[in-house]
Order: structure tokens, then sequence, then C-alpha cells
């Protein structure tokens, strides 16, 4: 029987309550599928702190490299904001996606059926939206040198970003966006601003030339402002949207509304494919340790769950098993089950385990 090797990094708040039911989802696929998970857990964030005074202690950097994949909860908390800069709870995920080289992050933005009326947007636009945005990690504008700032002798002041790609940047996450789209509607948007910026017109260039390897994928380049318009006019004319790190922060947040709610968005960051020719992947929701509501029990574990679907199918190739988990939470919020963040008046409200368990009784039919 195939054996993966699992990180587990639940982190901190109610990252430490989503992350068992995703473990739990895991394990009965499993079963299910013929293959055995190793669950091992580490330490990361304020809690690693707390215990060693290192928000990435090595140990945990270690297993992450030896894994398969990581499954990570969220990092971070009032009691840590006060800690210098290099040492906040934060830093650990920065510094593990750093050591990683994850360079692309995957963010799907889907609007469940049962859910559309908790989107900001009409029923008429948001309906059938099921979308992937790809974002540039790890180079452009956030990193790219020069930078800083300069003082003029007349008190005036000068700040300088600089964005800047190479070909093999922009060749490597456009191939996860032909790879992934492959997976999904075989639909690729390129989103650039090649009308303004030289870079631009180079990520045009290479991703047109990379195009030829796919002749499968229907690919069309799009304009950013023009994409943050669509996405809200017509966000079902996406599936799979591909961008640099700018532009993919801003669109990536603009398409999580679509979806409703923060505790139904997974997230994955993909890094450089292993010997092996599996991609090395840490998958997380795109929430955060919700202080507000921590120690309650009453957080949507359906991100963290959804994300574990993600692991599945970009880092173990699992598609099947991936889409078994995705159904069975369609179904689950096809019942009616709802927790306090996507219920409405009149519904019963579900804490975390009891929705992981919903979940978990899906997979069994
Ligand atoms: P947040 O995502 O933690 O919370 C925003 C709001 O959404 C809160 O009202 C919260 O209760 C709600 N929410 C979030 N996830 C939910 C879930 N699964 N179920 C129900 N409700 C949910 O964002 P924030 O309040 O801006 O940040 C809190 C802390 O988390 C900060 O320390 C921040 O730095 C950290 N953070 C970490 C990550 C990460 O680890 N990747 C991401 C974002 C924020």
């Amino acid at each position: 029987m195939p054996t993966y090797k699992i990180a587990v990094l639940p982190g901190d708040g109610i990252g430490q309550e989503v992350t068992p039911e995703a473990v739990r989802v895991l394990q009965r696929v499993g079963k299910r599928a013929g293959v055995a998970f190793e669950f091992e857990n580490a330490l990361i964030g304020g809690s690693a702190i707390d215990a060693t005074g290192q928000p990435l202690p090595p140990e945990t950097l270690t297993l992450c490299r030896g894994a398969d994949a990581i499954l990570f909860g969220a990092v971070g908390g009032p009691k840590w904001d006060n800690l210098p800069q290099e040492q906040r709870a934060e830093r650990g995920l920065l510094a593990l996606r750093k050591e990683l080289d994850l360079y692309a992050n995957l963010r799907p933005a889907m609007c469940f059926p049962t859910l559309v009326d908790a989107s900001p947007l009409k029923r008429s636009v948001v309906e059938g939206t099921d979308l992937m945005v790809i974002r540039e990690l790890t180079g452009g504008l956030y990193f790219g040198e020069p930078r800083g700032r300069e003082s003029f002798a007349d008190g005036g002041e000068r700040a300088v970003n600089t964005m800047v790609y190479t070909t093999r940047e922009i060749e490597r996450v456009a191939r996860v966006g032909f790879e992934v789209a492959r997976k999904r509607r075989r639909r690729l948007a390129s989103v650039d601003k090649s009308n303004v910026l030289v870079v631009s017109q180079l990520w045009r260039e290479v991703v047109t030339r990379l195009g030829k390897e796919y002749p499968d994928v229907a690919l069309e380049h799009v304009l950013v402002d023009n994409c943050a318009m669509a996405l809200v006019h017509k966000p079902t004319s996406f599936d799979t949207i591909v961008t640099e790190n700018t532009f993919g922060d801003i669109l990536s947040d603009e398409a999580a509304i679509l979806a409703g709610s923060m505790g139904m968005l997974p997230s994955a960051s993909l890094g450089p494919a292993s010997a092996n020719g599996r991609n090395v992947g840490l998958y997380e929701p795109v929430h955060g340790t919700a202080p507000d509501i921590a120690g309650k029990g009453m957080a949507n574990p359906l991100a963290a769950i959804l994300s574990a679907a993600l692991l599945l199918r970009y880092s173990l190739n699992m598609s099947e098993a991936a889409g078994r988990i995705e159904a069975a939470v369609q179904r689950v919020l096809d019942q009616g089950r709802r927790t306090a963040d996507i219920a409405r008046g009149g519904d019963k409200v579900l804490g975390t385990r009891e929705m992981g368990d919903h979940v978990v009784r899906e997979l069994e039919v």
C-alpha cells in the first residue's frame, strides 16, 4: 500500500481546531482509496515561539522537507503582535514559504449553490462561479531590487520598488497554470498589463510560447484592469487565471468575496517538482487564526477540509479522492448543515467538530 507522509502544522488559534478535522477527512478517504497517510505534527508560529523561542523551529523545517505534503492551519494572534518583526508568529509561515521555494499560490473561488445568497453579489452574477487564481508568490514588485527610499536636500523623498521577472520565473508559474487548467476545464487566462509594462510584455511572450506545449488548453490574455472588472461582472467567464505576484494578491482577494465566507476558502502553495515528479506543496485555509472565536469550537472547518482535497489533487495526484471530499462538502451544505459564519436566521448552528463529523459521515456513503 502506498504510504504518504504528511506534515501537520496546526499553528495557532482556530488553526488548532480546524486542522484536526482535515486530518480526520484524509484518514477516511485514504482508507477507501487504498493509501496510508503518516501524519506527524510540528510547531509553527506563536505556539512554536512559546515552546522554543522561534516561529519556525529547525525540526519543523526538517519535517516539512521530508514530507510528501504539508497541511497547515494558521499562525498569529494578539499575544505575539508586539514582538520584533523578525520574531513575529507570521514569520514562521513566510520563512517556510521561502525555504521551500513555494512560488505558485493557488486559490480556488467557488460559489456553492446553497451559499449563493451569502455572496455580496447578485445571484444572477455569481451563480455557477468556479474559478482558480494562481498567483506567482516569490518574485515581482514585492521582492524586486532596487527598492528603498532616499531623501532630497529640499526635504522631499523618493521611494522605489521594482517589478522584475526572469523568463524562468514566468515559465515555471505559467506551467503550473497550464497543468492546473488541464485538471479543470482546460481554459487559462493569463493576466498582465502589457499595454504599459515591459515586464508584462515579457510575461505575455513567455506564456504564449509555453502555450504551444499545451494545445489542449485554450489560452487567452487579459489585461489586469479588465480582469478586475470581469471578476465582479461575469465571474463565470473564468476557469483558471495565472498572474504575477501583485496582480494576484489583489485579484485573489477580489475573487474570494465571491464565495461568501472566509471559512470556505482553501489554498495551496506549490514549490518545485521533486525527484519523484510531485510538487512539494503547502495546503492551508485562506483565513487566519480568528482570535475572536478561537477556543470556542465554533470555527468553520470546511476551508481546512477543502485544503486537504487540494493536497490530494496537487501533491499526490489523487484527483478522484479530492473530488469525493468536495462532493461530500457539497452534500453537507445541501443538507443545510451550517457553522455560525454561514448560518442564516433559523438555521441550526453546528460546531467545528460536528461539521467535521458530517463530512466524514458523507464520505462513508
Ligand atoms: P481572520 O481570517 O483570522 O479572521 C477574520 C474574520 O473572519 C474574523 O471575524 C473571524 O472570526 C472570521 N473567520 C475566519 N476564519 C473563520 C472560520 N474558519 N470560521 C468562522 N469564522 C472565521 O483574519 P484577521 O482577524 O485579520 O487575523 C487574525 C490573526 O490571524 C492575525 O494575527 C493575522 O496575522 C493572522 N493571519 C494568519 C494567516 C495565516 O496564517 N495564513 C492569514 C491571515 C491572518
